[in-house]
């Protein structure tokens, strides 16, 4: 609990590091993109590792709850204070260090921006693939507490494949390095590659040592549209089949194009469409035509009502601009939007699109699925009028059921977004709970106390203590 002592204690320790406690300040630091939680007793802003690792120090002598936000972009309510505590702000932690061309790598401090980093190695000819859609809102830190993903980790991988090292404080006040700058490294247990993913529960990271790759030379952009969702599937096998492995297979269905049509006032696909693939193939100047060629091809097999490719970067931006305004889309007034980043083995992707129809006429649901195809990843919103709380109750029905059925086709039930609060209570639909009981051992070996991130990931026996 936040005691006057503990304030004290911590104003003493951290000098001119801002420590606020107005209900005003702390109010812009109790939401994330969930939803609004409880304030936090308390946020610091601290702009150093030895800040950082005195506020843990005093929180785990204290038995005080310690939140670390980034940019607030999470989608599980993994920067929200359920239990009240202090919030660590990571805002003035936003440095680029270095960028080494010659080693392919970059040293940052954990809130620099995503895209901020990604035009800085892009100036220099290099290229940070992790592309979240959040990516000129989310944190570099907050990416590797999620292991985020995006449209380009199909070819590229997730943001694990380019973390190498990182400097993280321990919820008992120790900084540790793990990794190296070298891209082998096999000294014992792997701490860099249990971090990443961690959600803030197993400690702070505050240096991030990440792998870049050459940029390609070329991208090209493509929007595929198809009579059914069915048909835009096979166009994905049979892109797959031609051996093709374009940077992006973004997959949405009609209820999403129907949504970014309303909210853009304009008809952006072909009519009798009921779906969408948008692909981009990258490379040097000949392999990304080739490919493009190719992909054009697969897509046309598969029956495509019409394939455009982006002539322009004017057009490029026009043809994204389906992928890019659905989130907005699918939000409107009164409309409570219940998203899930479910995850299938690829081949299995119309069983999952078949589980949704089966959950919309079951249910009575609006749901607009859309995501990256080419790693099974599909986004699935559950459209419900938040006033109307028999509908409210039904989504949440029916999200069980996808859970279940999700795990059953040898899925996931986040490939990107994690766990937070949001889903510890399906935890145990894809685990065991020998594997559950496993990583809490490893959650006490960190953090034995239980004050860094109390109440994500794990399914609690009773409520947050607080609302
Ligand atoms: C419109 C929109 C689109 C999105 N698209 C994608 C997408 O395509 N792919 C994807 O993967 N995600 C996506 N997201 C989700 C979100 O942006 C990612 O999860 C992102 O990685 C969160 O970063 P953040 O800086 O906002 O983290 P926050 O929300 O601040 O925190 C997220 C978690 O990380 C922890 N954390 C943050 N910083 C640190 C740190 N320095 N040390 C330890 N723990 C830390 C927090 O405690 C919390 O548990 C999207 C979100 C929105 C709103």
């Amino acid at each position: 609990m936040v005691t006057p002592a503990f304030l004290a204690a911590l104003r003493a320790s951290l000098g001119d590091t801002p420590v606020l406690v107005g209900a005003d300040e702390r109010a812009a630091y109790a939401h994330d993109a969930l939803g609004v939680g409880p304030l936090p007793d308390v946020v610091v802003r601290p702009a150093h590792t030895a800040d950082v690792a005195a506020v843990a120090r005093l929180c785990h002598e204290h038995g005080v709850p310690l939140i670390v936000r980034g940019a607030g972009t999470g989608y599980t309510g993994g920067a929200v204070a359920t239990r009240g505590g202090v919030v660590l702000a990571m805002d003035r932690l936003n440095r680029i260090i270095e960028i080494d061309d010659v080693n392919l790598l970059a040293v940052v401090e954990p809130n620099v921006i995503t895209a901020d980093l990604q035009r800085a190695v892009e100036a220099r000819g290099l290229f940070y693939p992790p592309d979240p859609a959040s990516l000129e809102q989310s944190s570099l830190g907050g990416n590797v507490a999620e292991c985020a993903g995006g449209p380009r980790a199909f070819k590229y991988g997730v943001t694990r494949r380019y973390v190498l090292g990182l400097e993280a404080v321990l919820p008992t006040g120790e900084i540790v390095r793990t990794g190296s700058k070298a891209v082998k490294n096999v000294v014992g247990y792997d701490l860099t590659q249990l971090l990443v993913g961690s959600e803030g529960t197993l400690a702070i990271v505050t240096r991030i040592t990440l792998r870049l790759i050459p940029r390609p030379a070329t991208s090209i952009t493509l929007l595929a549209t198809f009579a059914t969702i069915d048909a835009a599937v096979d166009a994905v096998t049979a892109l797959i089949r031609h051996r093709l492995v374009p940077a992006a297979i973004e997959l949405v269905d009609g209820e999403s194009l129907r949504a970014v049509a309303r909210h853009v006032g304009q008809a952006l696909v072909p009519e009798g469409c009921d779906a969408a693939l948008l692909l981009e193939v990258d490379g040097s100047a000949a392999a990304a035509a080739e490919d493009a060629v190719s992909a054009a091809a697969a897509c046309a097999e598969a029956g495509a009502l019409s394939v455009d490719r982006a002539a322009t970067e004017e057009e490029r931006q026009r043809l994204w601009t389906v992928r890019r305004q659905l989130s907005p889309a699918l939000k409107g007034p009164g409309i409570a939007k219940v998203n899930h980043d479910v995850v299938v083995p690829r081949g299995r992707i119309p069983q999952l699109f078949a589980e949704l129809e089966r959950l919309r006429q079951r249910h009575g649901l609006r749901i607009a699925a859309f995501g990256h195809a080419g790693d099974g990843n599909i986004h699935v919103n559950l459209l419900v009028d938040e006033r109307d709380e028999a509908a409210v109750a039904r989504a949440h029905v029916a999200e069980r059921e996808l859970f279940e059925r999700v795990v059953a086709l040898e899925g996931s039930i986040s490939g990107e977004h994690g766990i937070g609060f949001a889903k510890a209570p399906y935890l145990g639909i894809e685990l065991s709970p020998d594997e559950i009981a496993l990583m809490q051992r490893v959650k006490q070996a960190f953090d034995p106390k239980g004050i860094l991130n109390p109440g994500k990931i794990f399914p609690e026996p009773t409520p947050p203590a607080r609302s």
